[in-house]
């Protein structure tokens, strides 16, 4: 940041904060995502607003090599109690927070503090790769799905007890009638907040809702799907409830998962329709999806962080847990969504096997990063699977575990490099440290463990 920006933000955060103090907004959450995929915050009176857009409010680089049970490891670059950065807020992102009465929230993007970019910056990272797509005319549409849990509030919890209101079958308009009020409440904050949601519904476990918003440009697509769960545990609290995201809340039952879905244009034409390729694609489409699908071993170190992920990572749960793509096909890691009858333009592919512990910034960098590389070679995809990937006992499976995860991910001479030494260096110190932490835990000690940490 130079002069002049550090000038033009200060004098916006100026107007802004003169416009939530006149709402009676006194607080504002600054957060970003650690590699653990933990959100963090420091909050900020609304009068100091303009101080922090200017020079930034200071935290330590060590959260970037913490664990999701808040113990430290080190890494080459980054670890220790020495240093501090500036957290930066994205004034274009600042919401009023309607769970959160007398609040507002904004991401951040973090700078040594001398005002350079920090090197280890997620958020950074997802735009560095974005600008890289778009020196070659590539722009992406991107969504998370946001998939939870609810259980009781946790200072009446013992054990993953989920309110008989939230039990229900699968799917069913039951469990909708029984939290009525609640995924009420959920669309009404998410509208007041600009958020365009597409659907709610019931998932497939007890207790368990999924929403989906409409697509955005990475960075902004990974912001929304911070504030959409930071909304949902908000409005959860405010029910007498707890939300968890984390990928498996019970051993056994289908988990929580975080699918991206992503489609490719240029020049304003979705390039996933009205091409040469399979099942109707563009080329370009084909060979950027053929670049993420052979990269996703390696990439579920960014989007199945925890040893955790694996318990929700298996087959016959729609979890996507072969490496492999199909149309329409939701056991595949890669689901091709033609479009109709939504309209051709809705035709875009989801990557399903990634959760929600994953830091969101990371991962459509990482995905951009395997795309971009495919295209660059000129990959083509294999032929898709038609049926249950499991029935045809030739489908590669992905990894199984964090550490046969992370072997890939050591290796992957492209995800170092887009990455940049210090955040690759720090990612495999945080997963080694996840992997150590699990050893010899039970699948319900791990998940007891995450219930309430994400
Ligand atoms: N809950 C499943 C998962 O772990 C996904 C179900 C679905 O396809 O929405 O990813
Ligand atoms: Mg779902």
């Amino acid at each position: 940041m130079d002069s002049t920006e550090r000038e033009h933000a200060g004098s916006q955060a100026r107007q802004h904060a003169a416009r939530l103090t006149a709402k009676d907004i006194h607080g504002v959450a600054l957060t970003w995502v650690d590699n653990a995929g933990v959100t963090r915050v420091k909050a900020v009176p609304t009068a100091r607003l303009p101080q922090a857009a200017q020079w930034g409010v200071g935290m330590s680089p060590v959260f970037d090599v913490y664990l999701s049970d808040d113990s430290a490891v080190t890494s080459p670059h980054i670890g220790g109690p020495v240093g501090d950065l500036r957290l930066v807020p994205d004034l274009d992102r600042l919401t009023c927070l309607a769970a959160q009465p007398g609040w507002a929230w904004a991401p951040v993007d973090r700078y040594e503090q001398d005002g350079t970019p920090y090197a280890a910056c997620q958020r950074q990272f997802a735009r560095r790769m974005t600008a890289r797509a778009a020196e070659t005319g590539l722009e992406f549409r991107m969504g998370f799905e946001t998939e939870w849990t609810v259980t009781a509030h946790p200072t009446e919890q013992r054990g993953p007890h989920v309110p008989h209101a939230a039990e229900g079958p699968a799917y069913g308009m039951t469990r909708v009638v029984g939290l009525s009020d609640y995924v009420r409440d959920l669309f009404e904050a998410l509208a007041v907040q600009d958020v365009d949601v597409l659907q709610i519904h019931p998932e497939y476990t007890a207790g368990q809702f999924e929403v989906s918003v409409a697509p955005a440009d990475p960075v902004r697509a990974a912001d929304l799907v911070v504030l959409v769960r930071e909304t949902v545990r908000a409005v959860s609290h405010r029910h007498g409830l707890s939300a968890s995201f984390a990928p498996v809340v019970t051993a056994g039952p289908v988990g929580n998962g975080a699918h991206l879905h992503l489609s490719l244009w240029r020049d304003g034409k979705n390039l996933c329709r009205a091409g040469d390729g399979p099942h109707g694609m563009t080329r370009t489409c084909e060979s950027f999806l053929a670049g993420a699908l052979e990269e996703l071993p390696a990439l579920l170190a960014v989007g199945a962080p925890l040893p955790a992920s694996y318990l929700r990572l298996r087959p016959n749960l729609w979890a996507g847990a072969y490496q492999c793509w199909g149309v329409e096909n939701r056991e595949a890691a890669l689901r091709f969504i033609p479009g109709p009858p939504l309209g051709p333009d809705a035709a875009n592919a989801e990557l399903k096997c990634f959760d929600a512990a994953a830091n969101p910034y990371l991962l459509v960098g990482a995905v951009i990063a395997a795309g971009l590389h495919g295209i660059d070679r000129e990959l083509t995809l294999p032929e898709p699977v038609p049926g249950n990937p499991a029935d045809t006992g030739t489908t590669p499976r992905l990894p199984s575990s964090l550490p046969a995860a992370l072997d890939h991910f050591a290796r992957s001479e492209l995800l170092r490099a887009e990455l940049g030494g210090a955040l690759f260096e720090a990612l495999l110190a945080v997963r080694r440290g996840e992997a150590e932490l699990a050893r010899g835990r039970s699948p319900r000690e791990l998940a007891e463990a995450l219930r309430n940490r994400y």
